[in-house]
């Protein structure tokens, strides 16, 4: 019998392929083309340092997948382990530093906390006296979403995964009662008989799990990006930079350009995932270049912006994702809150696990299940851009 999965995005792809790898029979239901909801509008960034236990123990099993992705895979993903730089201006902010600090050494992140002037030695331009601390860990960095998409997407056909395209799933059937099991879906104008189906539908994810009578806490929120020539190029070498007082935050890109991005309105409303506007708004893009400047020395006056995009994050309140098996035969992996890029690999493994064995078992996934939000009972992540 058949998993279906839906949504051909980084996780749904990941999650088709470690399932094919254990022996399923898998169709990945995309109703654009692969990628062409968030993944291809991801900056790209991979990190373990996040204030929680469980982001941390998801980022540290992606990332024993990325580091070897071009081995295993066949593929470059131009991974440029660049390291992550995160800045504190309030005290608060300081002491929640040195706590995750500590909570990510004993998981085995080598990450470190920094004096401003420390932190200037990772990013010459920074203006360091606006700052009281900071932390950084060397093993993170950033790739290329789209190659790596592709990369997933190549050996999920090469497994037997059916990956089929303009194929949205219109209805998901289940047996009568709050806990009848799945049985298929309709897509496209064909029913798939299914043991299981897979919510990895990314800012929709909302939406496909009503067509299973499911309600899950997941809003759909617009962010945006800018590729900027700064006047002082920026070091292809440097870190991925957070300001996280004001929320702005910048990489190298190629030859001394950088993206800039950040969430700076105090309101923060739902968007419609099929149509928000996915061009940038011209005074968020000011004061995007404003706060970049407020935090290095490279965003002058002569700074200039190429282009920029607007995607959505897939948002949950507490910022962590929903995976589990949310009634019987239907598994969600949605909800990564700006994550989802990095934390796929490790999510398409726990996918194939709780679909194969009934349980994860690769990280420890029980604050991740949706009951939390019945009483906020779950982890809330701090380190959120
Ligand atoms: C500006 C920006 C910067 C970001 N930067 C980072 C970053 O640095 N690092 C990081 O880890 N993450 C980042 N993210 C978040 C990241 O892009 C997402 O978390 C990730 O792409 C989610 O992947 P996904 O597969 O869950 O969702 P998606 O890629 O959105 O895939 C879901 C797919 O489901 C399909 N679909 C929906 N409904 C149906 C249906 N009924 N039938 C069939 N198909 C359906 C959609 O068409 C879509 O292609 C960023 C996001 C944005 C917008």
């Amino acid at each position: 019998m058949t998993v279906v999965v839906v949504g051909g995005g980084i996780v749904g792809l990941a999650s088709g392929y470690y399932l094919a790898k254990r022996g399923e029979d898998v169709v990945v239901c995309e109703k654009g083309t692969v990628g062409s909801g968030s993944t291809e509008r991801s900056a790209g960034g991979i990190r373990a340092q996040f204030s929680t236990p469980v982001n941390v123990d998801l980022s540290v099993e992606s990332m024993n997948v990325w580091d070897r992705f071009e081995t295993d895979f066949g593929v470059d993903i131009g991974h440029r382990k660049v390291g992550y730089l995160f800045l504190a201006r309030e005290e608060a902010t300081a002491d929640e530093f040195r706590e995750a600090v500590a909570m990510q050494n004993d998981r085995g992140v080598p990450s470190e906390l920094l004096t401003p002037s420390e932190a200037a030695d990772h990013c010459p331009a920074l203006h360091a006296e606006e700052f009281c601390a900071a932390t950084y860990s060397p093993t993170d960095g950033f790739a290329d979403p789209y190659l790596a998409l592709q990369g997933y997407a190549t050996a999920a056909r090469e497994a037997g995964v059916d990956v089929r395209t303009k194929t949205p799933v219109t209805a998901i059937h289940r047996e009568s009662g709050a806990e009848g099991r799945v049985t298929g879906v309709d897509a496209d104008g064909d029913h798939i008989e299914a043991t299981h189906v897979v919510d990895a539908a990314g800012a929709w994810a909302r939406d496909v799990a009503e067509l299973a009578d499911i309600d899950l806490p997941i809003a759909p929120r617009r962010r945006q990006a800018l590729v900027v020539d700064p006047e002082t190029p920026v070091p292809e070498d440097g870190p991925l930079t957070i300001d996280l007082d004001t929320g702005s935050y910048f990489r190298p890109e190629r030859e001394g350009a950088a993206i800039v991005g950040g969430h700076f309105d105090d309101t923060d409303p739902d968007e419609d995932p099929d149509g928000y506007s996915t061009s940038i708004d011209l005074a968020w893009a000011a004061t995007a270049l404003e706060r970049a400047a407020d935090c290095a020395g490279y965003f002058g006056p002569d700074s200039r912006i190429r282009r920029g995009w607007a995607g959505l994050y897939a948002v949950t309140p507490d910022h962590h994702p929903i995976i589990e098996e949310t009634a019987p035969g239907f598994v969600t992996a949605a909800g990564f809150s700006g994550h989802g890029f990095q934390h796929a690999p490790a999510t398409g493994q726990l996918v194939a696990e709780l679909v194969c064995d009934g349980r994860a078992s690769l990280v420890d996934v029980d604050s991740l299940t949706s009951d939390r939000f019945a009483d906020d009972s779950g982890p809330v992540e701090r380190n959120v851009a």
